[in-house]
């Protein structure tokens, strides 16, 4: 697997630190509305990265953040004139349901800053310890930039650019800087914020700071691959490599990563100009799916337009896959003939191709549009070699490699049909039957199979109870 590394501007090989694992830091969103299309671009590929690396073996540790301590979140809650926890906790809660319907798998952790206080205030200490921090007279605690020799070298900045920029940006408060380039680590609190006790004052965290110590926690001091938008690039990760590796005193990320922006109608998402939609809204719209083909349709580093155009031609493709899917299930479970004709086992390894495909332009930096070119070739190779007359076997062969590589895009392209009521009814049955005879192992399986199916059996008094999930 070759990955861009935005480190050192090349596609390098995937070495990971310790053989079959991948550890991976991709930044969160803050919480404080509705996510929208544009932080849908992140979760979306990095998910997509992930799957592939568990596809190819990999067992892979994914930690993503949840930032719940910010101005933006902090003015909110002051308007409703609740906590601001109420504000952020809502907001995790929606971002977990538009993340589950774009099939975005939960991370292995999801930490939010407010819950990691106490280390934030461990790795300052350190860095005060070690010169790398200083506290100002109110009680800031700022980053001394220019002690980290390698500042900037994610950004490929300048320090001597930098500060010409930083003088000019200078803001009232922040004349108590050793150096304009030094950034907060933590500040004091403000009437009506949250806030924190610390051996420097009353306060919260600086923005930056909350990655590197999560990171730490969750994945240890070095990490394979740390990940976000490319916005995120100067300066917040900039800053926790600053923070992380002058703390831990070793290389902090080794491959970083950055998606492109998503834009609308060719320009820059924003708020006030009205070119802004939730996932929300593109859900009331559209399949969450056709969203997730749309974004792997462009290769992640790439700027991505949003247009209604796109959008309909990527529900066209979605569509084109799942009918090749349908069809291929129904041949499968309907046809006459049984096992493979010497023939279909010759077209079974000619098929190979695609999945070969599929892989080379993942392997390539995760080049998502050529491996979703792969599928199609696969779905127009079914289309033409399938039909009434194929084996049921062969058309199940075809089906099932489909799946796995739809399933590597998160792309669900077959709807398990919903059991009904009545064949619901008679597993319970069956099951009954099976504990009477105390074959418990076959009552276990048979309730883990509705469970998988999102149905949920609870024995009470009166007998079973079931519901859907
Ligand atoms: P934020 O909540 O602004 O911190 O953003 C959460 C994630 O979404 C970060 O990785 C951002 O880089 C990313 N992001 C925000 N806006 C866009 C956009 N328009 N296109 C792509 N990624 C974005
Ligand atoms: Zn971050």
């Amino acid at each position: 697997m070759r990955i861009y590394n935005t480190l050192t501007r090349k596609k390098e090989e995937f070495v990971p630190l310790e053989e079959g694992r991948v550890k991976m830091y991709v930044c969160g969103p803050t919480v404080y509305n509705l996510i929208h299309i544009g932080n849908a671009r992140p979760m979306i590929v990095f998910d997509t990265f992930r799957r592939y690396m568990e596809y190819r073996g990999y067992d892979v540790n994914y930690v993503s953040n949840f930032t719940d301590v910010d101005d933006k979140i902090i003015k909110k809650a002051n308007e409703e004139g609740v906590d601001s926890s109420v504000i952020s906790e809502r907001y995790i809660e929606e971002c977990k349901k538009d993340m589950a319907a774009m099939n975005v798998k939960p991370a292995t952790t999801h930490p939010k800053a407010t819950e990691e206080i106490d280390g934030m205030l461990e790795m300052i200490g350190t860095l005060i310890e070690k010169g790398y921090a200083y506290v100002a007279g109110d009680g800031t605690v700022y980053f001394r930039t220019r002690l980290f020799k390698d500042y900037g070298k994610l950004s490929h900045k300048n320090l001597d650019d930098l500060q010409g920029g930083m003088r000019s940006l200078l803001v009232s408060g922040e004349d108590q800087k050793e150096d304009p380039l030094d950034f907060v680590l933590w500040k004091p609190r403000k009437e009506g914020e949250p806030y924190w006790e610390s051996p420097w004052c009353e306060g919260r965290p600086g923005w930056h700071i909350e990655c590197s110590v999560m990171s730490k926690k969750y994945l240890g001091e070095q990490i394979d691959i740390h990940a976000g938008g490319e916005d995120l690039i100067f300066p917040h990760h900039e800053n926790e490599i600053a923070q992380s590796e002058a703390a831990n005193g070793r290389e902090f990320a080794h491959y970083w990563m950055h998606n492109g922006f998503l834009n609308i109608d060719n320009k820059k998402m924003s708020k006030s100009e009205g070119n802004f939609f939730t996932v929300r809204e593109i859900g009331e719209q559209y399949d969450l799916q056709v969203l997730r083909f749309f974004m792997l349709s462009a290769h992640y580093r790439s700027p991505l337009n949003f247009s209604r155009e796109l959008m309909e031609a990527a529900k066209n493709g979605l569509e084109r896959i799942r009918t090749c899917a349908q069809n291929l299930k129904f041949l499968s479970e309907n046809n006459k003939a049984q096992e493979l004709t010497g023939e279909e086992k010759e077209n079974l390894a000619k098929a190979q191709a695609f999945v070969d495909k599929f892989n080379d332009a993942m392997d390539d930096d995760f080049n998502t549009a050529d491996a979703l070119s792969a599928v199609f070739e696969l779905v127009k190779f079914a289309n033409s070699t399938a039909g009434e007359v194929s084996s049921r076997a062969y058309a199940k062969a075809l089906l099932d490699i489909l799946l796995t590589l739809t399933d590597v895009c998160g792309l669900i392209v077959l709807k398990e049909e919903e059991l009904l009521d009545g064949d619901i009814e008679a597993k319970i049955a069956q099951r009954q039957a099976a504990r009477k005879a105390r074959d418990f192992a076959k009552a276990d399986a048979i309730r883990k199979e509705l469970l998988d199916q999102g149905i949920i059996l609870e024995d009470t008094r009166e007998g079973v109870k079931w519901r859907r999930a």
